[in-house]
């Protein structure tokens, strides 16, 4: 991590703080009745953890992490809000630091619940998973009930309910609806605060909203509804991925650029060679054509991705070496990136390596 003061020459992330909070408010604004656990796993889906938690600590109600790892790194660096780990403990040790740290832990296994019964100390609280239809973690329907009686036994304290949606980015796909009566139906009668929405659920299925929202990619201004862009959420970028142009080089017409020379140009041109590659989590699958802006204009990815390099076709554009470059982020939204490499805005964002120095804006 660098300090705003030393700004990296390369291959560098701008976070914007005070984006992060905007879209935060975003969220707000959309389910204002409902609480929220910012979801910061996976390093703040690559933002980083400890500063995106230090930016939205007093907004939101509780963070949320996958893992007891990540929940006892904030703890260590001094966060004392509640934290809720959306995987649950998966060992003995694990519980017993979520019981030390004040960790709220996901139920979602046969396995979890005999770690609780063997246990004797105390949880902050406990939410049951149940299964509404997305197959992945999860107790059945059928079962809910009784392992929400249990889990109060056990815990001596009021038991979350929670789900969560396989097809919420589409919002016309049924599947949703099915989930939430589903679930209404096997949480019917229990007490305890419910939490269901990811950002798609949020934006889309106001019904989902319950006690609890659990935005994640909006927080970083991704796009969570397949074919809507985040701008028009009014969600804004927050990670911005730079480099610069380190040689700007003449291409006759017919040659090759990089490896396997994939790209060949039909007419004169000039080549770009910008410092960043898939060593640094542009990904290497990006094909010719993916958008590269330079001086705000965009040009052409030409040629494979390498781990140090790309190659941009710029024309006779007025471009040199020491221009900067960017890959995603302000004026290039991750999501069309994405969408061009195959892939989607949380896995860049997830993929951008510890070689890329997080330089950090301040919020208010
Ligand atoms: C990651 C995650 C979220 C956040 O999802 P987004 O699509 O990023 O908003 C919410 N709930 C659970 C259980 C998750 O694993």
């Amino acid at each position: 991590m660098t300090t705003p003061t030393e700004a990296p020459r390369t291959a560098w992330a701008r976070i914007d703080l005070a984006a992060l909070q905007h879209n935060l408010q975003i969220a707000r604004q959309h389910a204002p009745a409902s609480r929220l656990w910012a979801v910061i796993k996976a390093d703040a889906y690559g933002h980083g953890a400890l500063p995106v938690a230090a930016a939205i600590a007093a907004q939101a109600d509780g963070l949320a992490v996958a893992r007891v790892s990540e929940a006892l790194a904030l703890r260590a660096a001094g966060h004392q809000q509640p934290l809720l780990v959306l995987a649950g403990a998966v060992d003995g040790d694990e519980l017993a630091a979520a019981s030390r740290y004040r960790l709220q832990l996901a139920v979602h296994d046969h396995s979890q619940l005999a770690l609780l019964r063997a246990a004797q100390a105390p949880l902050p609280g406990c939410w049951l998973k149940v299964d509404s239809g997305m197959h992945r973690l999860g107790f059945a329907p059928a079962e809910a009930a009784a392992i929400h009686a249990e889990l109060g036994q056990l815990t001596g304290l009021p038991v979350g309910l929670m789900s969560h949606f396989a097809c919420a980015d589409d919002p016309a796909d049924s599947a949703t609806n099915r989930q939430l009566d589903c679930f209404a139906a096997a949480t019917a009668g229990l007490d305890g605060p419910r939490s269901l929405a990811n950002s798609a659920a949020i934006l889309a299925h106001p019904a989902s909203h319950a006690d609890w929202i659990r935005p994640g990619i909006m927080l970083y201004g991704g796009a969570p509804l397949l074919a809507v862009a985040a701008a028009e959420h009014r969600l804004k970028p927050v990670m911005t991925l730079a480099s610069r142009v380190i040689a700007v080089r003449p291409l006759a017409a017919g040659e090759a650029v990089g490896y396997g020379a994939s790209w060949r140009s039909t007419k004169a041109t000039r080549i770009a060679v910008i410092a960043i590659g898939y060593g640094d989590g542009y990904p290497r699958h990006a094909p010719s054509g993916t958008p590269v802006l330079i001086n705000g204009q965009r040009y052409p990815l030409a040629g494979r991705v390498s781990m140090d390099l790309l190659t941009v076709a710029i024309g006779d554009a007025p471009i040199s070496a020491g221009d900067e470059a960017i890959l995603w982020g302000e004026g290039l939204p991750a999501s069309e990136i994405a969408h061009c490499a195959n892939t989607i805005d949380y896995a860049l964002f997830c993929g951008v390596t510890a070689r890329v120095a997080r330089h950090y804006q301040q919020g208010q």
